[in-house]
């Protein structure tokens, strides 16, 4: 980790404030989720892989232990320097990215009740997302469409308000959604007003057991296989006025400047997807520092030649390479992960851009490990593959890499590059 080759210290007294080295509480949950991840976790991974289901049991571990649930996200979140967050993904997606993506993709329906609800919004809606460890449930969070997955501003579904029931009334068919049509809450983000895009849109809680919100197809995927993924379609879902996260006066009072041409405050899937990227990113990182850790493990074992792999400088440089490149993504993440929970200005794009090198560098990464392995490196035999697998997913979703770039281009020049 950053904090062990950045010295040993905690700041002299008076002395500079600025440290990497992690706090006594970032230590232990580091060490506490990596137990999980070693000892649960990795364990299973190549089953539930292989399975393509949602590993319940293993969530409902990760509840018992106090890793899935409100209580944690709390917990990652109460540390102010904004490092605990990333550094538990990292962690747990170290073990496996599908049963991490498993256990944190109710993540994204919690931050955007979060990010959007009102107080007692969250109190509602975040537990539900959860359930307990006796009976675990999940959440999800539908922004993605069939024919508006980039350009989210195309998103078709509809959200009508009935002023005579106090119900909005949704339609529409979301695409790709983690969770989708198993979870308990579906959080989906839908237009109140097509001709204003992105600007019209709002988010929804589909409250458990609603009439018309139904599974699609579940999608059969290249990697990140033990994390469920399905179309959701939303026929006339009623659902209470109260479901429109942060209310009905904020959303007039927001579409009322958007409509008299002044700035937007907020814009419902984007903000949720900004305090997300650099978490992502940090997923992405496990994937990397698992597939490196493996190889040069392996470069030392593997003998060619007369002489283990790693004393040729092709190897030993690729794995040089991979080290450097890893650790250079974990500042990326750690500064966009300070920066948001310290409430800075993302002036540069410094989320999109702790995304962007952390997704890259888990794909390259996890492929060199593959060419490490050599032939093994192909095989279902050793992890690699499956981490390749599931690292490529990291320059897709959440804005693919173009659409990261788009944004740190469109931040740094101010110019609306297209
Ligand atoms: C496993 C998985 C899980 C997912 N989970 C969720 C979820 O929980 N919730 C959710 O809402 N969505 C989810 N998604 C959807 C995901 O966010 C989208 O797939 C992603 O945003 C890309 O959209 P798209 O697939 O429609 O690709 P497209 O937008 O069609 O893009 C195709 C290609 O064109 C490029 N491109 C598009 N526009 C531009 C441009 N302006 N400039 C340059 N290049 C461009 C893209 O970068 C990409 O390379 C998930 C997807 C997957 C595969």
């Amino acid at each position: 980790m950053l904090a062990e080759v950045t010295g040993s210290g905690e700041a002299p007294e008076g002395g500079p404030k600025f440290t990497l080295e992690l706090n006594q509480d970032q230590k232990d949950i580091k060490e506490w989720v990596h137990g999980f991840a070693e000892g649960v976790v990795r364990p299973a991974a190549e089953e539930w892989d292989e399975r393509e289901e949602t590993p319940w049991p293993v969530i409902q571990e990760a509840a018992k232990i106090g890793l899935y649930g409100f209580e944690a996200l709390g917990q990652f979140w109460a540390d102010d320097t904004g490092l605990t967050l990333p550094i538990a993904n990292e962690e747990l997606f170290w073990g496996d990215a599908g049963i991490g993506m498993a256990i944190m993709g109710t993540s994204l329906a919690v931050a955007a009740i979060f990010g959007q609800g009102t107080p007692e919004q969250m109190g509602e809606w975040i537990p539900q997302c959860f359930g307990d460890a006796d009976d675990v449930k999940l959440g999800a969070f539908c922004a993605s469409e069939p024919d508006a997955g980039s350009d989210v501003s195309a998103i078709r579904t509809t959200a009508k308000y009935d002023e005579a029931t106090d119900e909005w009334v949704i339609n529409g068919q979301k695409a790709w959604a983690t969770n989708g049509g198993i979870a308990n809450v579906h959080v989906v983000i839908a237009s109140v007003d097509r001709e204003l895009g992105s600007r019209g849109h709002a988010a929804f809680v589909i409250p458990p057991g609603t009439k018309g919100c139904e599974q699609g197809a579940k999608v059969k995927k290249h990697g990140l296989r033990a994390s469920h993924t399905a179309d959701v379609h939303l026929d006339d879902c009623r659902i209470p006025g109260s479901c429109l996260l942060g209310g009905k006066e904020r959303l007039d009072e927001r579409l009322a400047r958007v409509r008299e041409g002044k700035k937007a405050k907020s814009q419902a899937a984007m903000q949720t997807f900004e305090a997300s990227r650099p978490t992502v990113g940090a997923q992405a990182l496990g994937i990397a520092r698992a597939a490196y850790e493996f190889a040069l493990e392996y470069a030392k074992e593997r003998r060619q030649f007369g002489k283990a792999i790693v004393e040729n400088q092709a190897i030993a440089f690729a794995l040089a390479d991979m080290k450097l490149e890893i650790d250079a993504a974990r500042l990326l993440v750690w500064r966009a992960a300070w920066m948001g929970r310290s409430g800075q200005r993302f002036e540069n794009a410094e989320g999109s851009m702790s995304k962007l090198k952390a997704g890259e560098v888990a794909v390259w990464a996890t492929e060199r490990a593959i060419q490490i392995l050599g032939g093994n490196g192909y095989t279902r035999e050793f992890p690699v593959e499956r981490m390749h697998r599931d690292a490529k997913i990291y320059t897709i979703f959440e804005g693919t890499s173009e659409i990261q770039r788009l944004v740190i281009a469109r931040s740094i020049s101010g110019v609306h590059v297209k």
